[in-house]
């Protein structure tokens, strides 16, 4: 049985391009005692990805030559391990590749009762779903009626963000790239306003559409979106610092928010975190997500890019803004 996996050849400076990596494929031989064998099916494409492309920084690093640490789910193909039977769908890291051998107890049983095991990258995983709603009902805390918005809202977080907003009794402005995506968040998730960065000045349309000012904020982008919105803030107003992506390529020269005096001019205060930092949560961050899929009351896009051979372009889309939703390789 042959494995193919992806490879970082090199840690990119900017901008992460399908040259940092190389496809290699490699034939396995048995499987040894203890181990599972896992034919994955998708994998995730996270934009913390990037940052474990660097050498060094916050999240674990990929190796030069080693296969690119991911999530993903699939099925046990084989076990060596009494605790695993073949055709059980499972979850792990098992890196950026076909087939990975994996310790038992490093992987996690699935409910596959959902149809595609994909809902286990998007809406129900800890960098996704999870992460949407950690940060919303831990750290953002929105109140019915506030004002709250949300950046890179098209995208897997962002997606889930703002609908929770909604159930919340926020009137929800998400920022997006595109007037598509803008119109897929007011038309299909519901979302009061969207503001497209691309082609319009973010600062004047906040302005506009939220006169009193900005009570919440949910930032996955950073730079001048994070400006923009602090010289709009409500007095109390509450920044969520999730992620920064317009920061990733470069993050030994991070451009940090020049208006961030606004934080002591509107009494308000700004807050980061990690998922992972409230692990005891996940349990009922799950549940209720469950819960939201079940009653039809939550949804998230997929975009999906066919073949493990196309991983190395997953990055570019991600940071050219190519996906809605979740981006997904499927294996
Ligand atoms: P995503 O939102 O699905 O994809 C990223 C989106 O960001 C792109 O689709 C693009 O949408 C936008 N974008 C890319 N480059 C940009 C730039 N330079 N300026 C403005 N927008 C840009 O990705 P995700 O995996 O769900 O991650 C979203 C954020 O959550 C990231 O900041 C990530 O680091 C963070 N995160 C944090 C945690 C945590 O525990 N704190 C966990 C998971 C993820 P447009 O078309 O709108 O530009």
């Amino acid at each position: 049985m042959n494995n193919t996996r992806v490879v970082l050849l090199r840690h990119p400076t900017d901008r992460a391009t399908p040259d940092h990596f190389e496809i290699q494929t490699e034939e396995l031989g048995a499987l040894a005692p203890g181990k599972v064998r896992v034919a994955v099916e998708y994998i995730s494409i996270d934009a913390g990805a990037r940052t474990m492309l660097q050498g060094e920084g916050f999240h674990r690093q990929a190796v030069l030559g080693g296969t690119v640490p991911s999530h993903g789910v699939g099925r046990v193909l084989e076990s060596e391990d009494d605790q695993w039977s073949e055709g059980q769908a499972v979850l792990g890291r098992f890196g950026s590749q076909s087939v990975a051998d994996m310790d038992g107890s490093k992987i996690a049983a699935l409910d596959d009762s959902y149809g595609s095991l994909s809902m286990h990258l998007g809406i129900l995983a800890g960098s996704t779903g999870v992460t949407a709603w950690i940060g919303m009902r831990e750290v953002a805390k929105p109140s019915p009626g506030d004002v709250f918005v949300v950046s890179a809202a098209a995208g897997a977080v962002g997606s889930i963000v703002g609908q929770i907003a909604k159930k919340d009794g926020a009137r929800v402005i998400g920022i997006a790239g595109g007037p598509d995506k803008c119109a897929y968040l007011t038309d299909q998730l519901r979302f009061d306003e969207a503001i497209d960065y691309k082609n319009s000045d973010v600062g004047a349309q906040l302005k506009e559409l939220a006169p009193d000012g900005v009570n919440g904020f949910f930032d996955n982008v950073g730079g001048d979106i994070l400006d923009a919105v602090l010289d709009n803030l409500a007095m109390r107003a509450r920044i969520t610092i999730c992620g920064a992506i317009s920061q990733y390529d470069n993050m030994s020269a991070v451009t940090g928010p020049s208006l961030y005096l606004r934080l002591a001019e509107r009494q308000s205060r700004m807050e980061g975190f990690a998922y992972f930092h409230f692990a005891d949560r996940i349990p009922a961050a799950m549940e209720e997500l469950a819960s939201w899929v079940a009653d039809g009351s939550i949804s998230l896009n997929e975009t999906v890019l066919d073949g493990i051979e196309r991983f190395p372009e997953a990055l570019e889309v991600m940071f050219t803004g190519g996906n809605l939703g979740k981006l997904l390789v499927k294996v």
